[in-house]
């Protein structure tokens, strides 16, 4: 149904902001293809880099405004993450550069990426910088920022679901729920050298915080399961890992601290995933929306109440 809905939205098209001499007539030839709500929409002016969050996956899961940024770019510099038919819904005629980029390279090549950037701005291009999730979550728009600063270069920001909520969402796990957690801690596997990130405190964060979602996790998760084990956390603790969380082949896997790397192992569970700690994944059990809409009825309505998270092992 929301398909048929998206499908609809390829309409008569509009132009956004109205358009002043020389760009009146590069608007009339690059119309936008697909139909915005009348709005305000921010001015992408030629030489303007915009850092834009794509959201964990499902093209539906885009903003408006990263859709008008769509619509509006000449380049397209995105990276693996951004699903390509987000890519199908730019213009005719704008160009794609792909940034291809997972966690774990050396940081030079982020050093192309930022001063690709700035070349093509200084080319007086309109700059399409597409990023999975949210630009600054664990996902480097921080320095391409700084480094645009840096040159001069005039930017914008435009966020995106991060796959950290939105991707948990989509598995039916709630980041925060008033009966367990009051404080949630996002953390990375990696860090720039592809090692899981020393400064970690782990005692503190075993301690300080009852959910624990983590990015690029699926690799070092051995260490960090030991870690957070040797720090205080119950090997029986729920743990859900979703690897290509909202798109059609997203797979969830439900275990406990202490099965976890290798049930991954097992099963093999492949990146992109997350991987949350907490009783929050017990909620799964009652709110597994995708689940009951495929006809699967909910395996327990208040695990909490049941003592779910004591019995997960
Ligand atoms: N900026 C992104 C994160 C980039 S880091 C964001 O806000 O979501 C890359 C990591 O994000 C992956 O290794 C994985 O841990 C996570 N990730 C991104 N997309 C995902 C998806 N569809 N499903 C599960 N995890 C995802």
């Amino acid at each position: 149904m929301r398909r048929n809905h998206l499908r609809a939205e390829y309409r008569a098209p509009t132009v956004s902001p109205l358009p002043r001499g020389a760009d009146m007539v590069r608007a009339m030839i690059d119309t936008p293809h697909i139909a915005l709500p009348p709005h305000d929409w921010p001015a992408f002016p030629p030489g303007l880099v915009w850092l834009v969050g794509a959201g964990p996956g499902e093209p539906g899961l885009l903003t408006l405004e990263a859709l008008h940024a769509l619509q509006q770019a000449d380049v397209i510099v995105h990276d693996a993450l951004v699903n390509t038919r987000i890519l199908d819904w730019r213009r005719p005629g704008t160009r794609l550069e792909y940034a291809g980029k997972r966690g774990g390279k050396p940081s030079a090549k982020q050093r192309d990426i930022s001063l690709r950037l700035i070349e093509l701005s200084r080319q007086g291009q309109r700059v399409l910088r597409l990023k999975g999730g949210d630009p600054f979550v664990f996902g480097r728009g921080g320095e391409e920022a700084q480094t645009l600063v840096r040159a001069g270069v005039p930017f914008r920001v435009t966020p995106g679901i991060t796959a950290g909520i939105g991707g948990l969402a989509h598995a039916g796990i709630p980041v925060t729920h008033r009966d367990v957690n009051h404080t949630v801690t996002f953390l990375t596997g990696h860090d720039q050298t592809g090692l899981t990130p020393t400064e970690i405190n782990w005692e503190a964060l075993a301690k300080g915080s009852p959910v624990i979602v983590m990015y690029m996790a699926i690799k070092h998760l051995p260490r960090i399961a030991d870690e957070l084990m040797a720090a205080g956390r119950n090997a029986a603790e729920s743990v859900a890992i979703v690897s290509n969380a909202t798109l059609p082949q997203m797979r969830v896997l439900e275990t406990t601290l202490g099965a976890a790397a290798v049930d991954a192992e097992r099963h093999g569970m492949e990146a992109p995933a997350i991987v949350c700690l907490g009783s929050v994944v017990e909620m799964r059990k009652s709110i597994d929306w995708l689940g009951q809409l495929r006809g699967e009825p909910p395996r327990d309505l208040d695990p909490l109440q049941r003592g779910g998270a004591a019995e997960a092992s």
